[in-house]
């Protein structure tokens, strides 16, 4: 049940006011870096999502929707996985798109070699270099060991002119000078970036700020971040990393990946534009139709109250809610969801009241009396109450049997 009819007009004071965000947030001074690059991983970390598998059609698909949006760079995949991921990764180099094309590869040698057969633009090395990973993982004896196999493919990478992102994995566990020694070799032996990989996601918000601040004042190459979600702090320790210094973060589409996921797309986008005024110059108008594909070739879906685009986020049934959406959008919506291609949905059911039955029944072009009307709203509620719910069939069975027959 959809009825939309609320204009532009009507959000505040009449003026072009899309959002309305809490005042409080421009109280602290923060300093974000000159530019912020994002790299979306739906391709290959969101893809290594237990049970999810993207054939190239869909690959290339979900590519050129992240390309629409203008993301700076697109982490297509892991080449060495599979005949068909290097198809995959070649058809969309081919693409020709504005957005880098960059892999995963591990430091060994095969594994670059497979990445620039396949014609990218640069690579994301990675190996663990947390005492965990290391011991429990590769089975070297110690960390010497590690920082020479990752400095070896840095620098085979460099020869071969590719872009070379470094990832300590497991990062937010490993001994800090250790960690500055790892990308310090790394930066020495040309990476253009080092990232700092949450893979647990067990960093905290200020965690994550002392960590790149750290690192920020030992290194020259860019600092990156590829937060999971265990704790549901993904987004606020992209942000704090941001603020701390770090100048590129990983992504992915509906925030899916391993476990529990990374850092949402959408919902980073949309808290730097709107709640810290950080705007990338992204086609957000797409933010929507992107994550609906990602939900359908991934058959995952979208979580009804997923931030941003869950179809709840703009949907309002409550009585109250909705006399006051209908009056202001914004006195129950941070922003007008066609700012991002969403569309806002006024639902039927035990909670409604009067005035959007009326309004549904407007839209229906059906005129009633005030008696009907409340007849009409008190139906609705018990049918919702029954277990049924009120779609656009059951709601005219239900002014049928208040009012008769009637023709629209
Ligand atoms: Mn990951």
């Amino acid at each position: 049940m959809q009825f939309n009819r609320i204009s532009q007009k009507k959000y505040v004071g009449g003026s072009s006011l899309n959002y309305f965000v809490s005042p409080y947030n421009k109280k602290v001074d923060l300093k974000f870096p000159e530019e912020i690059k994002i790299y979306d991983t739906t391709l290959r970390d969101g893809e290594q999502t237990p049970g999810v598998c993207l054939r190239t059609p869909e690959k290339l698909k979900i590519a050129k929707k992240l390309d629409e949006l203008g993301i700076h760079q697109i982490e297509a995949g892991f080449p060495v996985v599979s005949n068909e991921e290097q198809r995959s990764v070649k058809a969309i180099v081919k693409e020709d798109l504005d957005a880098d094309i960059l892999v995963l590869s591990r430091t060994k040698k095969e594994d670059i070699d497979a990445a620039i057969d396949c014609g990218v633009d640069g690579i994301i090395t990675f190996m663990g270099t947390s005492d965990l990973h290391i011991k429990s993982k590769f089975k070297m004896k110690d960390r010497e060991e590690i920082l020479n196999v990752c400095i070896n493919s840095v620098e085979y990478a460099k020869d071969h002119g590719l872009f070379v992102a470094f990832s300590a994995e497991d990062a937010t566990r490993t001994d800090l000078n250790f960690l500055k020694r790892v990308y310090k070799r790394a930066e020495e032996c040309g990476a253009d970036r080092v990232h700092i990989a949450d893979t647990v996601g067990a960093i905290s918000p200020q965690g994550m700020d002392y960590l790149v601040r750290e690192l920020r004042s030992d290194l020259k190459a860019e600092i990156a971040l590829h937060c999971h979600n265990d704790f549901g702090l993904a987004v606020a320790n992209s942000i704090s990393g941001l603020l701390a210094g770090a100048n590129a973060v990983s992504t992915t589409v509906n925030g899916i990946g391993e476990r529990a996921g990374n850092t949402s797309l959408e919902e980073l986008i949309m808290a730097l534009k709107l709640i810290y005024g950080v705007d990338m110059d992204l086609n957000v108008n797409v933010l929507c139709e992107l994550s609906k594909t990602v939900g359908e070739l991934t058959h995952l879906g979208v979580p009804k109250n997923k931030p941003i685009v869950g179809k709840n986020v703009f949907r309002h049934e409550s009585g109250i809610h909705v006399d006051a959406v209908m009056e202001n959008p914004l006195t129950y919506e941070p922003f007008a969801p066609e700012m991002i291609g969403h569309q806002r949905k006024l639902v039927l059911g035990k909670h409604s009241g009067c005035r959007a039955v009326k309004a549904k029944l407007d839209e229906c072009g059906i005129d009633v009396t005030t008696d009907e009307l409340c007849k009409i709203v008190k139906k609705v509620k018990r049918s919702r109450e029954e277990g049924k719910y009120i779609n656009d069939k059951l709601f005219r069975e239900i002014v049928k049997s208040v009012r008769g027959p009637f023709d629209i």
